[in-house]
């Protein structure tokens, strides 16, 4: 009997063993840990890279001098938002970035984003044209995964840098599926604004990064992004611009108006072979009677005029008094921008005119 309850057993447990092992070979296999989100970490410079001679150092430091494997380095953290890759497009202040780096950038990005294995891709700059850079990447990005662009305005040396948290802060923002879909992204300071209407405020504080009529997107609590509004202009996949196919850019000046303006800035752009200018005009977009002359003589050439306004907020409204199309509420660096890549798909006014609205 006993011979007989020991037999029995022998065969469960062999029938057990079998059942298990069809079970492992038939069900998905289960990862023991959730796979972070894979992040890519474009660095180009400017002061999130830049090293000083001592802790109170905030101006005249060197920008640009960590590389892209540093930057990641200073904040051990991130390892637990994401699975973070960094590469050096360039290693430069903010000033000397051109459209050179800029068309390099956007074609590295728009290749990263179309591997399935990116979850979306952080850009480390300097705060200076960050947001030229940004509404670049917002008009010809062409993917829903988020873009972020960071920097900081302490150097790496500073006391309370604020380099290492705007990273996390930006890493976190383009590892989050919430994220995705709402364009190219402004991520310092707890902040998160849209490329569209976030600019620098302040020469040296680190509050400078502001959407100051439009809000911001949202902000993050204990590094966990809120969002709250959306952005309702066309933006990257929405666009009609390819990089893909561009090796530069046409040249776009931009013209600040004043008191007393002669208007011989223009001849000059127009000599130099500009095809765009921006006018800073003052208010809302207005051209002093001293420069109409030469505005006239540049539209006359086939150049594209844009009025936009030196205060950096406010739309322009019509007004037969001036001279150029309306750039919207854009202001002039970012109508620069626009003008660029409207230029690269069109000379007709009426389409540039209703690009200017539209993105
Ligand atoms: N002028 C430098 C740049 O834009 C430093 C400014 C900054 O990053 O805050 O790169």
């Amino acid at each position: 009997m006993s011979q007989y309850r020991n037999v029995v057993c022998k065969l469960l447990v062999i029938g057990w063993i079998f059942t298990g092992s069809a079970i492992a070979q038939t069900e998905p296999q289960r990862p023991t840990q959730t796979l972070l989100p894979h992040v890519a970490v474009l660095a180009t410079g400017g002061t999130i890279a830049g090293t000083g001679t001592s802790e109170t150092q905030s101006t005249g430091y060197k920008p640009g001098v960590l590389t892209a494997d540093a930057l990641l380095k200073s904040v051990p953290s991130l390892g637990k938002v994401a699975q973070v890759s960094g590469e050096q497009v360039s290693n430069v202040g903010s000033e000397n970035i051109t459209n050179e780096i800029l068309l390099k950038l956007a074609k590295r990005i728009n290749q990263l984003l179309a591997q399935p294995d990116i979850a979306g891709v952080v850009v480390t700059h300097g705060t200076d044209t960050l947001e030229e850079t940004a509404y670049f990447l917002n008009l010809v990005v062409k993917s829903d995964k988020p873009v972020v662009l960071t920097g900081s305005m302490r150097p790496s040396t500073a006391i309370s840098a604020d380099g290492p948290s705007n990273i996390l802060q930006a890493v976190t923002v383009a590892a989050s599926p919430t994220a995705r879909g709402r364009g190219v992204m402004i991520v310092l300071n707890d902040r998160i604004g849209s490329a569209r209407y976030t600019t620098k405020t302040n020469a040296t504080t680190l509050d400078t990064f502001r959407s100051p009529d439009d809000g911001y997107l949202g902000t993050l609590i204990d590094n966990v992004p809120h969002f709250e509004t959306a952005v309702a202009k066309l933006q990257t996949t929405q666009t009609p611009f390819d990089v893909s196919k561009l090796d530069s850019l046409p040249e776009v000046d931009i013209i600040y108006g004043h008191q007393n303006d002669g208007g011989y800035l223009y001849d000059a752009a127009v000599a130099h072979g500009a095809r765009g200018i921006v006018v800073a005009g003052v208010g809302a977009g207005s051209e002093s009677l001293l420069t109409l002359p030469s505005i006239r003589k540049a539209v006359d050439k086939g150049v594209i005029v844009v009025r936009s306004s030196r205060i950096g907020n406010g739309y322009i409204p019509e007004d037969p008094a001036y001279i150029g199309l309306l750039g919207d509420n854009l202001n002039p660096q970012k109508a620069r921008i626009l003008l660029m890549l409207a230029l690269t798909v069109t000379n007709n006014p009426e389409r540039v005119q209703d690009m200017l609205h539209q993105f």
